[in-house]
Protein backbone atom coordinates (compact mmCIF):
# COMPACT_ATOMS: atom_id res chain seq x y z
CA UNK A 1 0.00 0.00 0.00
CA UNK A 2 1.40 3.47 -0.90
CA UNK A 3 2.06 5.81 1.90
CA UNK A 4 -0.12 8.67 0.41
CA UNK A 5 1.02 12.43 1.76
CA UNK A 6 -1.31 14.59 3.64
CA UNK A 7 -2.99 17.34 2.11
CA UNK A 8 -4.81 20.02 4.18
CA UNK A 9 -6.28 22.65 1.92
CA UNK A 10 -7.85 26.22 3.06
CA UNK A 11 -11.55 26.92 1.47
CA UNK A 12 -11.50 30.90 1.84
CA UNK A 13 -15.10 30.91 -0.25
CA UNK A 14 -15.86 34.50 -1.10
CA UNK A 15 -14.30 36.06 1.53
CA UNK A 16 -10.81 38.30 1.80
CA UNK A 17 -9.86 41.12 -0.39
CA UNK A 18 -6.35 40.91 -1.72
CA UNK A 19 -4.97 43.16 1.20
CA UNK A 20 -6.63 40.98 3.92
CA UNK A 21 -5.19 38.45 1.90
CA UNK A 22 -1.69 39.87 2.35
CA UNK A 23 -1.67 40.11 6.07
CA UNK A 24 -2.83 36.77 6.52
CA UNK A 25 -0.42 35.36 4.28
CA UNK A 26 2.34 37.30 6.31
CA UNK A 27 1.19 35.19 9.41
CA UNK A 28 0.53 32.31 8.33
CA UNK A 29 3.93 31.55 6.77
CA UNK A 30 5.25 32.58 10.34
CA UNK A 31 3.60 29.54 11.49
CA UNK A 32 3.59 26.81 9.00
CA UNK A 33 6.40 28.18 7.02
CA UNK A 34 8.53 25.03 8.00
CA UNK A 35 6.21 22.73 7.62
CA UNK A 36 7.34 19.70 5.13
CA UNK A 37 5.17 16.73 6.27
CA UNK A 38 1.58 17.50 4.12
CA UNK A 39 0.84 19.53 1.41
CA UNK A 40 -0.80 23.02 2.05
CA UNK A 41 -3.04 24.88 0.23
CA UNK A 42 -5.09 28.05 -0.17
CA UNK A 43 -7.96 28.33 -2.36
CA UNK A 44 -8.57 31.96 -2.27
CA UNK A 45 -11.07 34.25 -4.16
CA UNK A 46 -10.17 35.24 -7.72
CA UNK A 47 -8.79 38.44 -6.77
CA UNK A 48 -6.44 37.47 -3.95
CA UNK A 49 -4.57 35.46 -6.12
CA UNK A 50 -2.37 37.85 -7.41
CA UNK A 51 -0.74 39.05 -4.42
CA UNK A 52 -0.78 35.33 -3.39
CA UNK A 53 1.58 34.33 -4.95
CA UNK A 54 3.64 37.61 -4.61
CA UNK A 55 3.83 36.59 -0.62
CA UNK A 56 3.90 33.01 -0.71
CA UNK A 57 6.25 32.36 -3.79
CA UNK A 58 8.83 29.66 -2.75
CA UNK A 59 7.26 28.73 0.52
CA UNK A 60 5.54 25.13 1.12
CA UNK A 61 2.05 26.92 0.60
CA UNK A 62 0.54 25.84 -3.09
CA UNK A 63 -1.86 28.06 -4.14
CA UNK A 64 -5.73 26.66 -5.35
CA UNK A 65 -8.57 28.72 -7.23
CA UNK A 66 -12.20 27.39 -6.21
CA UNK A 67 -13.74 27.24 -9.80
CA UNK A 68 -12.71 27.68 -13.00
CA UNK A 69 -14.18 27.09 -16.96
CA UNK A 70 -13.96 24.12 -18.98
CA UNK A 71 -12.88 26.33 -21.98
CA UNK A 72 -9.92 27.14 -22.96
CA UNK A 73 -10.50 30.47 -23.99
CA UNK A 74 -13.11 32.42 -25.53
CA UNK A 75 -16.58 34.53 -25.45
CA UNK A 76 -17.20 33.44 -21.58
CA UNK A 77 -18.21 36.61 -19.81
CA UNK A 78 -16.79 36.12 -16.38
CA UNK A 79 -15.43 32.80 -16.56
CA UNK A 80 -11.88 32.62 -15.78
CA UNK A 81 -9.72 29.91 -17.48
CA UNK A 82 -7.08 27.37 -16.77
CA UNK A 83 -3.78 29.33 -18.06
CA UNK A 84 -5.02 32.52 -16.47
CA UNK A 85 -5.22 30.45 -12.81
CA UNK A 86 -1.34 28.93 -13.77
CA UNK A 87 -0.48 32.72 -14.38
CA UNK A 88 -0.96 33.06 -10.98
CA UNK A 89 0.91 30.18 -9.82
CA UNK A 90 -2.28 28.41 -8.83
CA UNK A 91 -1.42 24.23 -9.73
CA UNK A 92 -4.84 23.40 -7.15
CA UNK A 93 -8.42 23.83 -8.28
CA UNK A 94 -12.00 23.00 -6.15
CA UNK A 95 -14.05 21.88 -8.98
CA UNK A 96 -17.85 20.94 -7.72
CA UNK A 97 -18.06 22.01 -4.62
CA UNK A 98 -21.96 21.82 -3.40
CA UNK A 99 -22.48 25.45 -3.17
CA UNK A 100 -21.54 25.61 -6.42
CA UNK A 101 -23.79 22.44 -7.50
CA UNK A 102 -26.43 23.86 -5.65
CA UNK A 103 -26.59 27.48 -5.57
CA UNK A 104 -24.88 27.62 -9.10
CA UNK A 105 -26.85 24.99 -10.65
CA UNK A 106 -23.45 22.88 -11.60
CA UNK A 107 -24.23 19.68 -12.85
CA UNK A 108 -22.18 16.44 -12.96
CA UNK A 109 -22.07 16.90 -16.60
CA UNK A 110 -20.36 20.33 -16.12
CA UNK A 111 -18.13 19.36 -13.51
CA UNK A 112 -16.74 16.62 -15.55
CA UNK A 113 -16.06 19.37 -18.40
CA UNK A 114 -13.69 20.80 -16.12
CA UNK A 115 -12.04 17.97 -13.84
CA UNK A 116 -10.71 17.26 -17.43
CA UNK A 117 -9.43 20.66 -18.40
CA UNK A 118 -8.13 20.94 -15.10
CA UNK A 119 -5.79 17.86 -15.76
CA UNK A 120 -5.32 18.81 -19.19
CA UNK A 121 -3.79 22.40 -18.35
CA UNK A 122 -1.58 20.26 -15.20
CA UNK A 123 -3.72 21.61 -12.57
CA UNK A 124 -4.62 19.16 -9.65
CA UNK A 125 -8.62 19.38 -9.35
CA UNK A 126 -10.01 18.86 -5.62
CA UNK A 127 -13.20 17.41 -6.52
CA UNK A 128 -15.77 17.85 -4.27
CA UNK A 129 -18.46 14.84 -3.76
CA UNK A 130 -20.91 14.58 -1.04
CA UNK A 131 -24.85 13.75 -0.08
CA UNK A 132 -27.32 16.12 1.51
CA UNK A 133 -29.09 15.04 4.85
CA UNK A 134 -32.64 14.07 3.29
CA UNK A 135 -30.02 11.56 0.87
CA UNK A 136 -27.73 9.88 4.30
CA UNK A 137 -31.45 9.48 6.57
CA UNK A 138 -32.58 7.54 3.17
CA UNK A 139 -29.40 5.58 3.78
CA UNK A 140 -28.77 6.71 -0.37
CA UNK A 141 -25.25 8.96 0.87
CA UNK A 142 -22.74 6.08 -0.77
CA UNK A 143 -24.72 5.61 -3.87
CA UNK A 144 -25.25 9.44 -4.29
CA UNK A 145 -21.76 9.75 -3.60
CA UNK A 146 -20.49 6.45 -6.10
CA UNK A 147 -22.59 8.07 -9.35
CA UNK A 148 -20.89 11.92 -8.62
CA UNK A 149 -17.22 9.67 -8.84
CA UNK A 150 -18.57 7.81 -11.89
CA UNK A 151 -20.27 10.92 -13.63
CA UNK A 152 -17.38 12.92 -12.99
CA UNK A 153 -14.20 10.98 -13.48
CA UNK A 154 -15.61 9.63 -16.77
CA UNK A 155 -13.57 9.09 -19.37
CA UNK A 156 -10.53 9.92 -17.64
CA UNK A 157 -7.20 7.98 -18.05
CA UNK A 158 -5.48 5.74 -14.92
CA UNK A 159 -3.04 8.68 -15.49
CA UNK A 160 -4.80 11.39 -15.42
CA UNK A 161 -6.93 9.77 -12.36
CA UNK A 162 -3.59 9.78 -10.24
CA UNK A 163 -3.80 13.66 -10.42
CA UNK A 164 -7.28 13.91 -8.78
CA UNK A 165 -7.59 14.80 -5.20
CA UNK A 166 -10.98 13.69 -3.78
CA UNK A 167 -12.78 15.46 -0.97
CA UNK A 168 -15.67 14.19 0.17
CA UNK A 169 -17.78 16.76 2.01
CA UNK A 170 -21.41 15.32 2.92
CA UNK A 171 -23.15 18.71 2.47
CA UNK A 172 -24.99 18.63 5.89
CA UNK A 173 -21.67 19.26 7.52
CA UNK A 174 -20.85 22.03 5.52
CA UNK A 175 -20.54 25.34 7.72
CA UNK A 176 -22.69 24.16 10.12
CA UNK A 177 -20.40 23.27 13.30
CA UNK A 178 -21.80 19.17 12.60
CA UNK A 179 -18.51 17.30 11.76
CA UNK A 180 -19.23 13.46 10.51
CA UNK A 181 -18.49 11.45 12.78
CA UNK A 182 -14.63 10.43 12.53
CA UNK A 183 -16.29 6.50 12.24
CA UNK A 184 -18.75 7.49 9.12
CA UNK A 185 -16.06 9.97 7.42
CA UNK A 186 -13.60 7.45 7.62
CA UNK A 187 -16.29 4.12 6.28
CA UNK A 188 -17.40 6.58 3.70
CA UNK A 189 -13.59 7.49 2.41
CA UNK A 190 -12.51 3.86 2.03
CA UNK A 191 -15.89 3.28 0.20
CA UNK A 192 -14.50 6.12 -2.08
CA UNK A 193 -11.14 4.14 -2.57
CA UNK A 194 -13.43 0.81 -3.55
CA UNK A 195 -15.58 2.93 -5.65
CA UNK A 196 -12.36 4.81 -7.56
CA UNK A 197 -10.31 1.05 -7.54
CA UNK A 198 -13.03 0.03 -10.31
CA UNK A 199 -12.03 3.02 -12.32
CA UNK A 200 -8.34 2.35 -11.65
CA UNK A 201 -7.45 0.19 -9.30
CA UNK A 202 -3.30 1.87 -8.86
CA UNK A 203 -4.90 5.46 -8.84
CA UNK A 204 -7.33 4.46 -6.21
CA UNK A 205 -4.54 3.66 -4.17
CA UNK A 206 -2.47 7.14 -4.52
CA UNK A 207 -5.50 9.28 -4.83
CA UNK A 208 -5.41 11.44 -2.01
CA UNK A 209 -9.41 11.29 -0.17
CA UNK A 210 -10.04 14.57 2.35
CA UNK A 211 -12.57 15.16 4.53
CA UNK A 212 -14.59 18.52 4.80
CA UNK A 213 -17.41 19.81 6.69
CA UNK A 214 -16.81 21.77 10.12
CA UNK A 215 -13.18 20.88 10.39
CA UNK A 216 -11.76 21.79 13.50
CA UNK A 217 -8.43 21.89 15.30
CA UNK A 218 -10.14 19.96 17.87
CA UNK A 219 -11.85 17.01 15.48
CA UNK A 220 -9.16 16.85 12.62
CA UNK A 221 -6.91 14.48 14.66
CA UNK A 222 -9.78 11.86 14.89
CA UNK A 223 -10.49 12.71 11.70
CA UNK A 224 -7.07 11.95 10.11
CA UNK A 225 -6.33 8.81 12.00
CA UNK A 226 -8.82 6.98 9.59
CA UNK A 227 -6.87 5.15 7.03
CA UNK A 228 -8.48 6.38 3.77
CA UNK A 229 -8.62 9.75 5.28
CA UNK A 230 -6.10 11.63 4.02
CA UNK A 231 -6.45 15.16 4.65
CA UNK A 232 -9.00 17.83 5.26
CA UNK A 233 -11.13 20.54 3.38
CA UNK A 234 -11.44 23.28 5.54
CA UNK A 235 -13.81 26.38 4.89
CA UNK A 236 -14.56 28.58 8.26
CA UNK A 237 -11.54 27.25 10.28
CA UNK A 238 -9.50 28.26 7.62
CA UNK A 239 -9.75 32.17 7.21
CA UNK A 240 -7.84 32.82 10.82
CA UNK A 241 -4.31 32.26 10.23
CA UNK A 242 -3.39 31.19 13.09
CA UNK A 243 -6.11 28.92 13.86
CA UNK A 244 -5.49 27.08 10.67
CA UNK A 245 -1.88 27.03 11.61
CA UNK A 246 -3.21 25.00 14.72
CA UNK A 247 -5.68 23.20 13.13
CA UNK A 248 -2.88 22.05 10.61
CA UNK A 249 -0.35 21.26 13.51
CA UNK A 250 -3.16 19.16 14.83
CA UNK A 251 -3.67 17.25 11.91
CA UNK A 252 -0.23 16.22 11.77
CA UNK A 253 0.35 14.78 15.14
CA UNK A 254 -0.69 11.36 14.95
C1 LIG B 1 -16.00 23.90 2.65
O1 LIG B 1 -16.30 25.03 2.34
O2 LIG B 1 -15.55 23.13 1.80
C2 LIG B 1 -16.20 23.48 4.04
C3 LIG B 1 -15.95 22.23 4.35
O3 LIG B 1 -16.64 24.43 4.92
P1 LIG B 1 -16.66 24.34 6.54
O4 LIG B 1 -15.31 23.83 6.96
O5 LIG B 1 -16.91 25.75 6.99
O6 LIG B 1 -17.75 23.41 6.92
Amino acid sequence: MTTRRPIIAGNWKMYKTSGEAKSYALAFLERVGGVTEADIVLCAPFTALNVLKEELEESVVHLGAQNMSWAVEGAYTGEVSAAMLQDVACTYVILGHSERRELMHETDEMIAKKVKRALEAGLRPILCVGENLKQREAGEAQVIVQNQLKKDLAGLTEDALKKVVIAYEPIWAIGTGKTASSQDAGEMCTAIRFALAAAGPEAADVIPILYGGSVKAENIADLMARPDIDGALVGGASLDPVGFAALIENALKH
